[in-house]
């Protein structure tokens, strides 16, 4: 990586020049690579990383990047090498861990609240660091999944684990992505959590690793990590008194990003939010686990695509675009917001249009209402701040191909995954 700035990717190097992710033409992806098209920045992913792992430098710590946001291989390999962990939600987050980065298995801790014995399994033999486990009948599941492997082969370790507690904490963010109030469907209540550490120590096959807590996503300030980290850490105190001393405090995930491209300085986002994170766990000597997933990838990456057409129904002006709701949700989902910007700015006034996708919903929209700078059909137009939650909830709905995605590293750009095709798709169904 070179000591390129890779805070502002996206931008345009010149007046009159299209727009760029580093040192690459988005113009020139289009034409390569074809429409719609996930374009993200090698750079600004590494640099952000470090960001978290500068901010923690002072103690015991591990990144633990959350697959979700985005789980292409040759990102998380780009992470792993970088001495990134995983944080994963599925038996198929693992096997993409695996086979990303294989030598990062014992640095991937498993949330989620519906484990099942085959994922229980997978992540036991491949030796994972800890399991985030939500609720006492999947403590007693894991117990039972490591006896069995146990008495089945020459595997005799215990299963290292940590209670993902529900701190009942407010987050201010969309309802769909709050998980700290106690009703959620996440963690376990934090008033339960003493009396299962105490019951889980006396079973052999398990081992009380850490605490862990994720209160939501897209969280702005940092008090709510704070607040939510200072009742964690009463709780590591109270279970350290009474004899059960735990090695791993995981803060979860959930660092939110500007998404209205304002000034945001991200380095000082990182520092406001490990110095709430310390504040609150001052005393504990063990190892801090972060679960960063959209902090680290959604301004790393956009989503190109081309103009097919724009329309005028009554007062309203539709620019439709070749990426739709199944490329990019967020907006249909959440009413997220996401900038749009011409990928080449054309002379003349911006124009009030909704920006909206092929697919048959009148909820496959990207935005409504929005000032855009003049676009004819041809154009490409870039969805800002798309590289988290993007791809990695996309889907074949209308039977779309899926986007290709491609990494630019510098100067070079590498395609990550190449477009579906319709073989891709009809592939698995029989007449
Ligand atoms: C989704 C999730 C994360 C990542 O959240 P971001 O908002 O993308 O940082 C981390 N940990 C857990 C348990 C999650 O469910």
């Amino acid at each position: 990586m070179t000591e390129q700035n890779c805070s502002h990717s996206f931008h345009h190097p010149r007046p009159g020049a299209p727009l760029y992710c580093d040192s690459v033409s988005l113009e020139d992806l289009a034409r390569k690579f074809g429409t719609p098209l996930y374009v993200y920045s090698a750079c600004q992913i590494a640099e952000r990383l470090m960001l978290f792992q500068q901010a923690l430098a002072g103690r015991e710590h591990l990144v633990c990047y959350a697959v979700k946001a985005n789980s292409a291989l040759a990102i998380l390999k780009l992470l792993a090498g970088l001495g990134a962990g995983f944080d994963i939600v599925s038996g198929g987050e693992l096997e993409r861990v695996m086979a990303a980065a294989p030598e990062a298995a014992g640095k991937v801790v498993f949330s989620g609240v519906g484990k099942t014995p085959a994922e229980i399994d997978l992540a036991l033999k491949a030796g994972i660091l800890e399991f985030n486990v939500e609720s006492e009948a999947e403590l007693e599941l894991l117990a039972a999944r490591a006896r069995r492997l146990a008495a089945a082969s020459r595997l005799k370790t215990k299963a290292r684990f940590a209670l993902r507690v529900n701190p009942d904490v407010f987050a201010d963010t969309h309802p769909y992505i709050s998980t700290g109030l106690r009703e959620h469907k996440f963690g376990i209540d934090i008033r339960r959590a003493p009396a299962i550490y105490k019951r889980a120590v006396k079973n052999r096959w398990l081992e009380a690793h850490g605490v862990s807590v994720h209160i939501g996503s897209q969280i702005r300030s940092a008090d709510p990590f704070g607040a939510a980290m200072e009742r964690v850490s009463r709780l590591v105190r109270q279970l350290d008194r009474e004899g059960i001393a735990l090695k791993s405090v995981d803060a979860g995930g959930g660092l939110g990003i500007d998404y209205h491209g304002g000034s945001f300085d991200a380095a000082e986002k990182v520092r406001e939010y490990a110095a709430a994170l310390a504040g609150a766990l001052s005393g504990f000597g063990g190892k801090l686990l972060i679960e960063p997933g959209r902090f680290l990838v959604a301004q790393a990456g956009v989503l190109v695509t081309r103009v097919l057409h724009v329309k005028r129904n009554g007062a309203k002006t539709f620019v439709i675009t070749d990426a739709a709701m199944n490329d990019l949700i967020r907006p249909a989902l959440y009413q997220a917001h996401h900038e749009i910007v011409p990928v080449r700015r054309r002379a003349g006034k911006p124009q009030m249009v909704d920006v909206v996708g092929p697919v048959c919903e009148s909820g496959d929209f990207f935005a409504r209402d929005r000032k855009l700078g003049p676009v004819k059909p041809g154009d490409l137009v870039a969805l800002l701040d798309a590289g988290a939650y993007g791809m990695a909830q996309s889907s074949n709905y209308n039977t779309r191909p899926r986007a290709a995605e491609v990494l630019v590293e510098g100067a070079k750009a590498r395609l990550i995954r190449r477009r579906e095709t319709m073989a891709d798709l009809l592939g698995p169904e029989m007449v």
